[in-house]
């Protein structure tokens, strides 16, 4: 079977990790940890990072952060993952639901402007299997309401919006470093902001909220999110080594459009829009209306060919758990709903060879004839 995603580790991950063992500095006091933050934060050109043990908590530090009452609303993307929701509710707020555009995935900037209330108090945007948010509107609708931006940039590490890096334009910036992301850490996870206030809560939540004078004696509530240096080990090996990882990501999904362009039934990624190139960080796919199966049956079709893929995600306003909580009642986004039955990626991981992804796409094909 060719997995879907298989790390690639043949920078100095082997070294530093061996550093890890010979000095004993394993937990989240030592070096790597802060060479990592450090590294990060200045290729990103912000002022604070702060590593956390995953892109989850790295969003519901950074959302608590801001620091919302009840009833605050932020608006985010039907279609992303549930850790962008359950950041918002566990912070005490709500999220209000926006439709993703049918050719970026994105969220649509201009259903954000209509979803803003007196009640608005943030905006989180994800970009979408790597391709960019349009930012600068959603900017500019910030400005104009006096709104946060939270930016979940998990699926776009190392990739540009316009001339900026993703992950440096928000309020607060989020990152997961888990397996199949840019940079990984095997779970992992950082928040970048040069705001000093959000970036010393952040902090302080990651660390159960330890604060002078005395130690162990708590104002507040945090939790352990710290990252391990042994994970920072991982990470700074990787960030070393990210525009390499970008490039080959870059050119397997330049790879995957000329294998897959013009076969019916399918529509690919834009492999750019007039903001950003493509990243690929996953190489997704959607089924047309005409093709008689759906994403689910394509999968067990592909799989029986020795292909691996993953759907595409479920949208929030669809999930079980938000809806008993009364959110969303009634509420559709059709193309979110479309795309969580249509889509899914195929085989796209740094550790991929061309054979296999010439073998996945030639499978993609025989399963449409
Ligand atoms: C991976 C991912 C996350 C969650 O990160 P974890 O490290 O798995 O908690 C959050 N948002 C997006 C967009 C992701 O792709």
């Amino acid at each position: 079977m060719i997995p879907v995603n298989k790390p690639r580790l043949d920078g100095n991950e082997r070294k530093y990790l061996m550093e890890c063992m010979d000095s004993g500095w394993i937990s989240s006091e030592g070096p790597f940890v802060k060479r990592f933050e450090q590294g990060y934060g200045a290729r990103l050109g912000r002022r604070h990072a702060i590593t956390v043990n995953s892109g989850t908590a790295a969003l519901e530090a950074a959302v608590l952060a801001l620091d919302l009452k009840a009833g605050d609303e932020v608006i985010v993307p039907a279609f992303t993952i549930i850790c962008c929701a359950s950041a918002i509710t566990r912070a005490g707020a709500t999220p209000v639901l926006v439709d993703c555009d049918p050719l970026t995935w994105n969220m649509d900037v201009e259903q954000v402007r209509a979803r803003i209330t007196p009640r608005t108090r943030a905006i989180m945007a994800v970009h979408v299997y790597g391709l960019p948010v349009d930012m600068d509107p959603l900017f500019e609708l910030a400005r104009q309401h006096g709104l946060r931006v939270v930016e979940d940039a998990a699926e776009a590490i190392g990739l540009k919006y316009k001339d900026r890096e993703c992950g440096s334009m928000g309020d607060v910036s989020c990152f997961s470093f888990y397996a199949n992301k840019h940079i990984t850490t095997g779970e992992g996870g950082m928040i970048l902001t040069s705001d000093d206030k959000i970036a010393e809560r952040c902090a302080r939540y990651r660390n159960l909220c330890f604060v002078p004078p005395r130690r162990f004696v708590h104002e507040e509530l945090g939790w352990n999110y710290r990252m391990c240096n042994i994970q920072a080990a991982l990470g700074l090996a990787q960030l070393e080594k990210l525009d390499q990882t970008i490039a080959i990501k870059r050119r397997m999904g330049e790879l995957y459009q000329e294998l897959l362009r013009g076969v019916a039934g399918l529509h690919l990624p834009l492999d750019r829009t007039p903001w950003a190139n493509n990243g690929y960080w996953v190489f997704g796919v959607v089924l047309s209306d005409d093709v008689p199966f759906d994403a689910a049956q394509a999968a067990d079709r592909l799989a029986a060919k020795g292909v691996q893929t993953r759907p595409f995600f479920w949208p929030l306003h669809e999930q079980p758990v938000l809806r008993k909580m009364g959110l969303f009642k009634g509420e559709h986004y059709p193309v979110s709903e479309r795309l969580a039955r249509r889509g899914f990626y195929l085989p796209c991981g740094l550790g991929l060879s061309e054979h296999e992804l010439r073998f996945s796409a030639a499978a993609l094909k025989e399963i449409l004839v």
